[in-house]
């Protein structure tokens, strides 16, 4: 790419990966999720070149780029170029402003470890574009055509969370969203003497994107047998417990399952921003542990290898609490570890996990960060 040899950036734009304290595959159910925006993010930096509709994208992290035309943007073979054309077709549908620029992009978030990657590198370029180009588009506007560009270009049916999170984060905070009507309050996170270590089973979780599309057809199935019954209900949002046992019998066992999942971790949300709230972290372990057994039975969008980590974490007293986090199938373990102890902690699950799968786990410390921001 020769453009690389003279790049000079006019504007330098953080976009942060994220981390989903509880609330997993609620999201495009339509309940609550607790996610924050984490330190590990894409940096991009971007020129206007001055063409009409040429522009070159290139990313560092994997020494590949790509150029396209504006004016005749399609889908592409090669995977990662969809989520930069997906952005711009949607931003073009909503804005006609946006002319030939270069994009040079940097990560140090791995990539297809459920710290939404995809949602950095979608949102990170609409950011940007909107910033380059004054298009006006509003923080939200960024959000939901990322989200719908991971729709149509990338073919993952995704919820919201993600790009919101990526966007909207606050520092210190986790976001309590109602991805039904998308309000959201900020709620503090204050889990000291503990940390949020993640532990990166580097499973990638290629599988996802098609179970996660076939997860939210189940649910789909089995709201239109609850509606039978229960015709207000707009989604697995509006079911309780009591309206769910109904169905114990008569409803195919992997649909029950699936439904009672997304009712049980709605209720879990709402739990674990109360017990943030009084600081009652105890509480924040337990449903931690209980969110994770109801991924890894009931929604079986767990993995070996996570599984191992979680049970791995409930021999050690220090933790209080672990879950596989993200949409699923690898990825990371999220663990409530005490100060004192992380790194003992870290050595000795690194030493079990390499026994039992010969894989270098992955460990690092997350804290609850902004959102997409420019870089001075
Ligand atoms: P996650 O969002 O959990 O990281 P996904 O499978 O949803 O996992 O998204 C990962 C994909 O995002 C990668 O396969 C790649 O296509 C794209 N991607 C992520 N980071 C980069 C990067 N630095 N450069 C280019 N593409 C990237
Ligand atoms: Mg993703």
């Amino acid at each position: 790419m020769d453009f690389l040899k003279t790049f000079t950036p006019e504007l330098t734009i953080a976009s942060p990966g994220r981390i989903n304290l509880i609330g997993e595959h609620t999201d495009y159910n339509m309940g609550y999720v607790l996610p924050t925006a984490i330190g590990k993010k894409i940096v991009f930096k971007f020129q206007k070149n001055g063409l009409d509709s040429l522009c070159r994208v290139y990313s560092k992290t994997y020494d590949v780029g790509f150029e396209l035309d504006l004016n005749a943007i399609s889908k592409s073979e090669v995977e990662w170029e969809n989520y930069i054309l997906g952005v711009l077709n949607e931003i073009s549908k909503r804005t006609g402003q946006v002319q030939g620029f270069d994009c040079i992009l940097e990560s140090d978030l791995p990539s297809g470890s459920g710290l939404s990657s995809s949602a950095a590198l979608e949102c990170g370029l609409a950011f940007g574009l909107n910033e380059l180009f004054t298009l006006g588009l509003s923080k939200l506007d960024m959000v939901q055509l990322s989200q719908t560009a991971e729709h149509t270009y990338v073919g993952t049916q995704c919820g919201i969370m993600d790009q919101f999170a990526s966007v909207i984060s606050k520092s210190g905070h986790v976001i309590l969203l109602d991805c039904e009507s998308l309000e959201y309050d900020f709620i503090p996170i204050d889990l000291h003497p503990y940390k949020i270590i993640l532990l990166n089973t580097k499973v990638s979780h290629n599988l996802a994107s098609s179970e996660y599309n076939t997860r939210k057809r189940e649910c789909e199935a089995g709201l239109k047998i609850i509606k039978i019954k229960y015709p207000t209900v707009k989604s697995l949002r509006d079911v309780d417990e009591v309206m769910l046992a109904d169905y114990k019998e008569t409803m195919d066992a992997i649909l029950f399952n699936r439904c009672s999942y997304i009712v049980s971790e709605n209720k879990r949300v709402l739990e674990m921003a109360k017990a943030l709230q009084v600081k009652d972290l105890l509480s924040v372990g337990q449903l931690l542990y209980a969110a994770h057994h109801g991924i890894s039975t009931l929604y079986e969008v767990s993995c070996p290898e996570s599984d191992f980590l979680v049970e791995f974490s409930k021999d050690n007293p220090s933790v209080l609490g672990a879950r596989q986090t993200g949409g699923g199938f690898g990825g990371c373990t999220l663990n409530i570890v005490h100060e004192d102890t992380v790194e003992q902690f870290i050595d000795e699950a690194s030493k079990a996990y390499k026994k039992k799968f010969d894989i270098d786990l992955e460990a690092f410390e997350v804290t609850p960060s902004g959102g997409t921001s420019i870089v001075n």
